[in-house]
């Protein structure tokens, strides 16, 4: 039998719940019996060495000015030719082609624009009202996902290659294209690997 390859992932490490992606990508790892490692990325040379990437949620204006010099150029040639990407929260805001903010309108900040959706910034309220609500994502089974909703945003629209993987109320709060995957949601908060899963496996495909 074939040995396994090793994988080798990274979290994009300037601010947000980096650990927090750590810790879940770790877990999962152990869990689909895999070796590998999990890298935190801030310089070109970590980006180099990884296969696929986390973009954690945080503050999209934040990890988006700190990351836009130097990774972010990197980081869309490497979407382009195939690394799998999960961009949580603040990072799928960061991978939207446009982005409103709920309250204020127009909003200027630096993006990643890989995915063609419109995502709205905060359309779910502030800290506290933060809430946890039971999805359903048919990519990953017929259990409902847990979904921890943080000053989230939504997708308003997907067009093109991108696709919806689940909606709440009828909104869009999931999308997949290609091998690039994005929620308005926190799974690195919840005890459900299975989105982590389904990257490394995305991931796996590459190698
Ligand atoms: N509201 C934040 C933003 O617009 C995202 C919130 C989060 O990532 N938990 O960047």
């Amino acid at each position: 039998m074939k040995a396994l390859p090793e994988v080798k992932v990274g979290v994009l490490n300037f601010q947000g719940a980096v650990s927090e992606h750590v810790e879940a990508l770790n877990k999962t790892l152990k869990e689909l019996n895999l070796k590998g490692q999990v890298l935190t990325v801030k310089t070109l040379e970590q980006l180099e060495e990884v296969k696929g990437l986390v973009i954690p949620g945080g503050e999209s204006t934040t990890i988006g000015r700190l990351s836009a010099k130097e990774l972010a150029p990197r980081i869309v040639e490497r979407a382009a030719s195939g690394m799998p990407i999960l961009g949580t929260c603040a990072g799928l805001i960061l991978m939207a082609k446009e982005v409103y903010d709920a309250k204020i309108g127009s909003v200027e900040q630096p993006l990643l624009r890989l995915m063609d959706m419109k995502a709205v910034r905060n359309f779910f309220g502030r800290q506290g009202e933060s809430f946890e609500a039971p999805l359903t994502i048919p990519l990953l089974g017929r259990e409902p996902f847990p979904g921890v909703f943080i000053r989230a945003p939504v997708v308003e629209k997907v067009w093109g290659e991108a696709e919806a993987l689940a909606t709440y109320n009828g909104k869009i709060v999931a999308v997949q294209q290609g091998r690039l995957l994005a929620t308005v949601f926190h799974p690195e908060l919840a005890e459900d690997l299975r989105l982590h899963k389904y990257l490394i496996k995305l991931v796996l495909d590459t190698l």
